[in-house]
């Protein structure tokens, strides 16, 4: 077994929670890379329901260490609220919450004024047709300060002296936007410093120089899982800009958010619903809201593609390969996860798209302009469906419908990759590896 970054291959949502939680059990770290507490895993232990959003999953299994890395943004609100959570629960067995958990020195975090200016900019786009689609949660402002350098990394709480100049100097331009643009009341400094000074206590025993305790890992061949959140096209550099999130949920990101080299060995796999959702505005070549609404609301249905926060539906489309080529490339992946056939079982048959046409030209390839890409109209082949069996208790490969089977050789013959795990249902059991000779 080796080392695996797991990334969304689409537009979020995909199923990583499911693939995250089977291979933890095989792994010894498992580590979040970017991102914030806008992932969102609803677990079942012991009959009581957990929450996570930012804590990695795998701490439900016992003696797994978990790791925030430098490149996420942590709201130690949400920290402190699922570590009490998780103690609620019994998860930690009598362990320190901090023998499990760390948190890198340089990891950014919210603070109240970044979750105030993502809700006033919200409310105020939300007149707009202008809406990113944001969750409020002050992610976005706060990969902004950490950019703009007046970000407060997690290690700063722990120098109060720096920690109020660098206060100071991160409400100086926030207080103008609060007053003078949104028309509210300015944020005062000292009982913000007081609140960060808590927090540091806090968190102290969780501070740690992560990125040393997985050098150190790598050199005892201990296994790492790179928990990616959101999806490839979401990636501020290398997604449907500006239609984006604000950190780097490719591959690479697992690298920079965490501060290793890219020599260790690795799998990268890629998780993939076998259909496609979008959520918010952005373009979505293969969507079939307007083309199909009731083969959309079907899939929906079955596929409870609501938001697990919001509630708010999901766009809904056909698979892409051009788009998940795309993601085959950005990520240099090794292997697919396919999610969710199951929800396709009642189609007679599917569509699956193969290329664009973009200003009256064939292309395979993703168009960078969003322009481009808003208007590229998708070529689809049409498979037969495996209308009339029920996936779901199937527990071999082999036992798939043939036209099931088609389906995934199509998609690995287009990709160059090979499915290592296909998901044909939401529980554990209903998932099976692929051994490359089965196919
Ligand atoms: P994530 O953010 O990528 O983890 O994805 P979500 O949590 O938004 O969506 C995953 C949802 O789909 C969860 O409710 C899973 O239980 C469910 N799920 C995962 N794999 C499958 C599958 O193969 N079939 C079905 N029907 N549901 C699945």
């Amino acid at each position: 077994m080796k080392n695996r970054i797991i990334v969304g291959a689409q537009w979020g949502d995909e199923g990583k929670g499911k693939v995250v939680d089977l291979y933890s059990s095989q792994t010894d770290y498992i580590v979040r890379y970017q991102g914030g507490n806008n992932a969102g895993h609803t677990l079942v232990v012991g009959g009581k329901k957990t929450v996570l959003h930012l804590i990695p999953s795998g701490v439900l299994h016992p003696n797994k260490v978990c790791l925030i890395g430098n490149g996420v943004v942590l709201d130690p609100q949400v920290f402190f609220k699922e570590i009490e959570s998780l103690q609620a629960s019994g998860v930690f067995q009598g362990a320190s919450p901090e023998s499990r958990i760390h948190i890198s020195e340089r990891t950014h975090l919210i603070l109240p004024y970044h979750r105030l200016l993502d809700q006033l900019r919200e409310e105020k786009a939300s007149q707009s047709a202008s809406k990113i689609g944001t969750t409020g949660r002050g992610i976005g402002p706060a990969y902004e300060d950490k950019i703009a350098r007046r970000g407060i990394q997690a290690i700063d709480l722990l120098f109060p002296n720096l920690l109020r100049k660098k206060l100071e100097r991160a409400l100086e331009e926030k207080n103008i936007l609060f007053q003078h643009h949104f028309g509210k009341a300015p944020m005062q400094v000292e009982p913000l410093f007081q609140e960060c000074l808590e927090m540091g206590k806090r968190l102290r025993p969780f501070i740690q120089d992560v990125r040393h305790i997985l050098v150190q890992a790598l050199e005892q061949k201990k296994k790492i899982l790179f928990e990616g959140a959101q999806g490839t096209l979401l990636d501020i550099d290398h997604g449907s800009y500006p239609y984006v999130t604000s950190s780097s949920t490719v591959a690479g990101g697992a690298l920079i958010g965490t501060g290793l080299g890219p020599s260790f060995p690795v799998d990268v796999i890629g998780i993939a619903k076998a259909y496609t959702t979008r959520v918010g505005a952005g373009p979505f070549p293969t969507e079939i809201e307007e083309t199909d609404p009731q083969i959309a609301a079907r899939i929906r249905q079955i596929g409870a593609e609501f938001g697990s926060t919001t509630g708010r539906a999901r766009r809904v489309g056909w698979l892409d390969l051009v788009a998940l080529r795309y993601a085959v490339e950005v990520n240099g992946l090794t292997g697919i996860a396919l999610m969710k056939s199951d929800v396709m079982n009642d189609l007679p048959n599917v569509h699956v798209c193969t290329g664009y046409r973009v200003n009256g030209k064939t292309t395979h390839q993703m168009p960078l302009s969003l322009e481009e890409l808003e208007n590229a109209e998708p070529i689809y082949e049409v498979l037969p469906g495996w209308k009339g069996y029920d996936t779901q208790s199937v527990r071999k490969i082999e036992d798939l419908p043939r036209e099931l089977l088609h389906y995934m050789k199509f998609i690995e013959g287009y990709l160059g990759v090979p499915i290592v795990l296909m998901s044909i249902g939401p529980g554990r059991e209903e998932t099976l590896e692929v051994n490359p000779k089965q196919m």
